[in-house]
């Protein structure tokens, strides 16, 4: 044991991401934060940020969103907090820590919590401009930037990360086309079956895939990358390249300073006190090897954070490893993996229209499962594979057959589930810690989130949370997705409402005359509202024109998108003052066609009515809007000239 002098300690983090808040957040619930003066030294320019929901950023744009804690918090707490200056060498024999701008810091213990890298496989021109990596707000700064500019983006690794980049970059209206070395997607985590159900989804987003490929060199040429595959194929070009495949851990400073390294991919040695082969320094998070694995996940580093923060307080704790659980997160599907699939063993599998579900048995005990689709006993298999619990052969039978261990298919209330129960896959809390938590007083999502840690890594069991607490989770959409959708869902309406709605009346007589109908009864109002429409019309096509504009990046392409629908609806509401409902005859009713028809596919790809069928519907709309300047140009001068 490490003699420790009496009074204060210098605690020191190198890293100040998720693992190393969430260890002064553990240290601060457990009062121990009077124990030590606390130092977290970051090479970002902002303190700790959620990661995990990084591609958020995209939607919203605001770093303030993902920020961790309440602003001032480490003030807050009594603890010096250092940004945008990264520690560069450990000095052990004095026990101190410098940092770039060359200051010296001296600490009793020093945890290193410095993450993961991007790992960027070894291609010719993989430098250059245009190519980049998805890890930090910087990166996505630099790819949203990039982006704007850009028609068509090349993701390369196919795996839950690129599956995400390629999805976000699709959103911000690019080509993309993934690239996977594998057979296919999330091929170390899926089988055939459930990667193809993966993929089809993936290609019904948009996203073209394309397996067996390995990236041989990258060139730029005529301001395009130019990416050439082993084994010949035919080069891809793109306007920028987003490489995601894999992480290595940043050992560096421990390599530096001599701490013991694991083989091949590397990772600082720790035991299950958390401590690297000097007993002053500890590692957490995803630069930890522990048991010789290096975890690529949150959870299981903020169960590192929080047994060293317990241990640091007195405690007499362990890490005893984590079950990985990683979830896939796309619109309209679930995509599961549980457990280690590297581990050979029997492979069972279940499917039914759409869904796919799989384990992995040493014997009668499952040691990994992944499923396609949802999956009510998602908790129980975790369970059953972190208790190593062998299953009875009725169980396995009705899993071949039904894809559910037990008769109790239907879904229950969770206060119902038994306690030992999994609720929260990623940090792993059960049913029972749920119910204490609520029982003690939490009586919405966040209260029990605050508690438990419950719901804040991937998020997926908030309505479960939210269930057990009583509470009604809000559904985290934009506000500019909301405007988006109420701009798209008005244009429908309107849009059929002057398709199929009877031609307002035009007045019998001169006293008989509505206010409103001089609107498309009299000439000058006729060509104020025309007009008018005339204007929404161009300013809409200059909004969708920002995307093919290489050289505008203004704004929020969401922004852009729900002004885009807003102008649209706003154009149909000109139109029914222009026309009081009238279809018109001959090249009039050709226009009014083409209009209407641009309108209900326009704002129907832009709601996202049948996702399914989005390509189509866009397509439709653009098909649709071709004719529009023709027609419209014909119909003002047809207009003046008669
Ligand atoms: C887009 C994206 C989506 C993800 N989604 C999921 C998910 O759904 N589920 C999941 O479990 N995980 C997910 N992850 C992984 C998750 O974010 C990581 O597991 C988690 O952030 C690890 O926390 P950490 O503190 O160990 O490392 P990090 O969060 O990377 O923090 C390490 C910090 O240390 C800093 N640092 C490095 N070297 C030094 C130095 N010498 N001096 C000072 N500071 C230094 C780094 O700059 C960084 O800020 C995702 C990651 C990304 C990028």
């Amino acid at each position: 044991m490490l003699p420790e002098a009496e009074g204060r300690r210098r605690l020191v983090v190198a890293g100040f991401g998720m693992v190393a808040y969430r260890l002064v957040e553990r240290l601060a619930a457990l009062d121990a934060l009077g124990r030590y003066d606390v130092t977290l030294i970051g090479e970002e320019p902002c303190p700790a940020y959620d990661r995990v929901h990084l591609t958020g950023w995209f939607e919203h744009r605001d770093p303030q969103r993902l920020a961790l804690g309440r602003p001032g918090w480490p003030r807050a707490l009594g603890v010096r907090a250092v940004t945008g200056n990264p520690v560069t060498s450990i000095d052990r024999e004095s026990r101190a820590v410098r940092t770039a701008d060359g200051e010296r810091i001296p600490y009793d213990r020093l945890v290193l919590a410095t993450g993961s890298a991007p790992f960027v496989p070894p291609i010719e021109g993989a430098g250059c401009d245009g190519v980049f990596v998805y890890r930090t707000l910087d990166d996505l700064e630099r790819i949203g930037k990039h982006a704007a500019r850009a028609r068509r983006a090349i993701v390369a690794g196919g795996g839950v990360l690129g599956i995400e980049a390629a999805h976000a970059l699709r959103r911000l209206g690019l080509e993309v086309v993934l690239l996977e070395r594998g057979s296919c997607l999330m091929s170390r985590q899926l089988g055939p079956e459930a990667a193809a159900l993966l993929e089809a989804r993936v290609r019904e987003l948009g996203v073209a895939i394309v397996a067996e490929a390995r990236a041989r060199r990258i060139e730029p040429r005529d301001g395009r990358l130019v990416l050439t595959l082993e084994g010949g194929g035919a080069p891809l070009a793109a306007d920028m390249i987003v490489m995601t495949a894999g992480i290595r851990p940043r050992d560096e400073l421990a390599r530096d300073c001599g701490l013991a390294i694991a083989p091949g991919r590397g990772g600082i040695v720790v035991d299950d006190e958390l401590r690297a082969t000097d007993p002053a320094i500890h590692a957490i998070g995803e630069c930890a090897a522990h048991d010789g694995v290096v975890y690529g996940l949150v959870a299981p580093g903020y169960r590192m954070a929080g047994t060293l923060a317990e241990i640091l307080a007195g405690g007499r704790t362990r890490f005893r490893g984590y079950t990985p659980a990683v979830r896939l997160r796309l619109p309209g599907i679930d995509v599961w993996s549980l457990g280690n699939h590297a581990q050979p063993g029997t492979r069972l599998g279940w499917s039914s229209n759409g869904s796919y579900r799989q384990i992995t048995l040493l014997g009668r005990r499952p040691v990994a499962a992944a499923a396609v689709g949802p999956w009510e006993e998602m908790g129980f298999t975790q369970d059953a594979i972190r208790q190593r619990r062998r299953m009875r052969p009725e169980q396995l039978q009705r899993f071949l057959q039904t894809g559910m261990f037990s008769d109790a298919a239907v879904r229950r209330p969770v206060a119902e589930w038994p306690a030992s129960a999994m609720v929260c896959n990623c940090l792993e809390i059960t049913r029972g810690a749920l119910s204490a938590a609520v029982a003690a007083g939490c009586s919405s999502v966040e209260a029990v989130a605050e508690r438990t840690g419950a719901s804040t890594v991937c998020g997926f069991c908030r309505p479960l949370v939210a269930e057990l607490a009583g509470d009604t989770p809000s559904s985290g959409s934009s506000r500019e997705s909301a405007t988006l959708l109420t701009a798209a869902a008005a244009a429908v309406l309107l849009a059929l409402a002057i398709a199929g709605g009877s031609p307002l009346p035009l007045p019998r007589s001169v006293q008989a005359g509505h206010v409103w109908d001089i609107l498309y009864r009299e000439g000058w109002w006729r060509q104020a509202t025309g007009f008018g429409l005339l204007g929404c019309v161009l300013a809409a096509a200059g909004f969708a024109l920002r995307k093919r504009w290489r050289r505008v990046g203004w704004g929020n392409l969401g922004w852009w998108r729900a002004g885009h629908a807003a102008l649209g609806a706003l154009a149909l509401t000109a139109l029914l003052a222009h026309t009081g409902l009238r279809l018109g005859s001959g090249l009039n009713q050709v226009l009014m066609i083409c209009f209407l028809t641009a309108s209900v596919f326009g704002g129907a790809t832009a709601a996202g009515l049948g996702r399914r069928y989005a390509r189509l519907t866009f397509w439709l709309h653009v098909v649709a809007v071709w004719p529009l300047p023709v027609l419209l140009a014909f119909h003002v001068l047809a207009s003046y000239y008669f």
